[in-house]
């Protein structure tokens, strides 16, 4: 293993000429806007307005080999994060730790012990799951997964618009030739189509699909794209936006612990928000995710899918022995083995002695992860062996992970920002592929399992994170190439 870095070459020559860059930057600019790859501005808020995100001009260039390999292990990934889900052991045994000293974690495994304990309402649980991977030059090109998302997985509306503009933009610069090689992306309909088949195990045809939002939306067209496509695939069903203050002034139990709110039953909850600390402003938002909880109504996803998203569950799944308790076929083990790359406890015993040694020797080798989902939370560089000193004599080090640092290859490509008119810069950047994944079940069975699509998300080469919403990260489509 070294640390090398690689090139990918971008799919058609680059730079483009200034005026050529000019017109399509235009009128890719409307294309995005016009097609819901936007958001509510933070900064001048406005409820009636909206920006484009953040994208990539020419799409980035991704190894196919590694792209279907992505596809073809999310099956393998829903089998066992249903069953992880599922191992009360499992979990009680992976954050005992944590939640003594994380408050969050605790708050959540609070909940989880309480509705375990009561007995199930709803032994259904869907999980929308987003599995994200980097390509590491480190491992000779291979992915390697960042982590998996069971919490409010996002970006699969924009995503599978990302696709079609993407295909518009090669066509319009005269490259057809290339669109084969833009893998086709039903992400949305994937995700929407889990939401549904949930809906009708629940067998109400008056119930709702409740979105549990924020007070305020800034990603209103992921959301809306959602709801929009429900309506379109199943035009019965009908979608509520509620949110954790709603459920707390409004919403009962009713007599089979029916969810019951402004006059609905809620049939299926669909977390948008809740999945970190700020977003219960108060107990009366962790008594609604209680109640919520404890309802018939089908999560997505229920306590233990979220607790089972946790970075801990991941760290600890990486340990030698852990894989083999929930999948039975050595050949999906082995194949789960490859995309993880080195995950290591802080904990205080022998073999998190030696994780914190190796973070202060080397930490530009490692990232630092916190118990918490959304991004801007990890440590980066020089700053993980101050941050591993710092917290190496108290408790507190056990709530992180520590993780090895993927290098991705490096490529060109032109990020276009909204504001202003500045001429979008030909940059070096690196590539997150995600890949949704639908799975529903209960504790004995899966009666449903896909991977239904994928989101591509680039950002500068010389940035720690790339979130698309608030950080310097750009929405992109994998161009695979042999
Ligand atoms: P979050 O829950 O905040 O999304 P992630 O584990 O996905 O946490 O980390 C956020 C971002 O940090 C990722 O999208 C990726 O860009 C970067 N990152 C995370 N882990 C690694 C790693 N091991 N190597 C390189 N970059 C990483
Ligand atoms: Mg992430």
């Amino acid at each position: 293993m070294s640390q090398k870095t690689s090139h990918l070459l971008p799919i058609i020559p680059l730079p483009l000429s200034e005026a050529q860059l000019k017109e399509i930057v235009e009128k890719s600019k409307d294309w995005v806007l016009m097609h819901g790859i936007s958001m509510r501005p933070k900064t001048q808020f406005d409820e009636d307005g909206l920006r484009f995100l953040p994208f990539v001009l020419i799409p980035s260039v991704f190894p196919r080999k590694e792209f279907e390999k992505a596809c073809e292990m999310q099956s393998i990934l829903n089998e066992l994060m249903h069953k992880v889900a599922h191992d009360r052991c499992f979990f009680t045994e992976s954050l005992k730790d944590i939640v003594k000293v994380d408050e969050f974690t605790r708050n959540l495994f609070r909940i989880y012990e309480t509705v375990v304990a009561e007995g199930l309402t709803q032994r259904v649980c869907l999980g929308l799951l987003r599995s994200d991977y980097m390509v590491d030059c480190s491992y000779n090109n291979k992915i390697k997964q960042v982590e998996i998302n069971t919490f409010s997985v996002s970006l699969g509306g924009i995503g599978t618009n990302i696709t079609a503009f993407h295909r518009y933009l090669l066509r319009e610069l005269g490259h057809t030739d290339t669109l084969k090689n833009l893998p086709e992306n039903n992400a949305l309909k994937g995700l929407c189509g889990g939401l549904i088949e949930a809906w009708k195990i629940y067998a109400n045809p008056e119930a709702v699909i409740l979105f549990l939002i924020a007070e305020i939306t800034y990603k209103i067209c992921d959301q809306r794209l959602h709801e929009f496509k429900i309506r379109e695939m199943c035009p019965q069903v009908r979608v509520i936006r509620r949110t954790f203050t709603d459920i707390a002034a409004r919403a009962s139990l009713g007599p089979k612990k029916q969810l019951l709110i402004d006059g609905c039953e809620v049939a299926v909850i669909y977390f948008r928000t809740g999945f970190a600390p700020e977003h219960y402003h108060s107990h009366k938002e962790w008594e609604a995710r209680f109640l919520m909880e404890r309802s018939l109504a089908i999560k997505a996803p229920s306590i233990h899918y979220h607790l089972a998203g946790t970075k801990k569950v991941q760290q600890t799944l990486a340990k030698p022995g852990a894989l083999e308790q929930f999948l039975s076929d050595p050949l999906k083990v082995a194949k789960v083995k490859q995309i993880f790359g080195g995950l290591y406890s802080l904990d205080s015993d022998e073999l998190g002695e030696q994780a914190v040694q190796m973070a202060i020797d080397d930490p530009e080798k490692f990232v630092l992860k916190p118990q918490r989902e959304g991004g801007g939370n990890n440590v980066y560089g020089l700053e993980v062996r101050d941050a591993v000193k710092k917290m190496k004599d108290s408790e507190e080090r056990t709530a992180w992970i520590l993780m090895e640092r993927i290098r991705p290859p490096l490529t060109m490509g032109y990020m276009v920002r909204p504001g202003g008119n500045k001429v979008s810069q030909l940059v070096e950047v690196v590539s997150e592929l995600g890949i949704y994944g639908v799975v529903i079940g209960d504790a004995e069975n899966i009666t449903y399992s896909k991977q239904v699509g994928h989101i591509l998300r680039t950002k500068p080469a010389t940035a720690n994170e790339g979130s698309t919403s608030s950080g310097p990260g750009a929405l992109d489509s994998p161009h695979l190439i042999d």
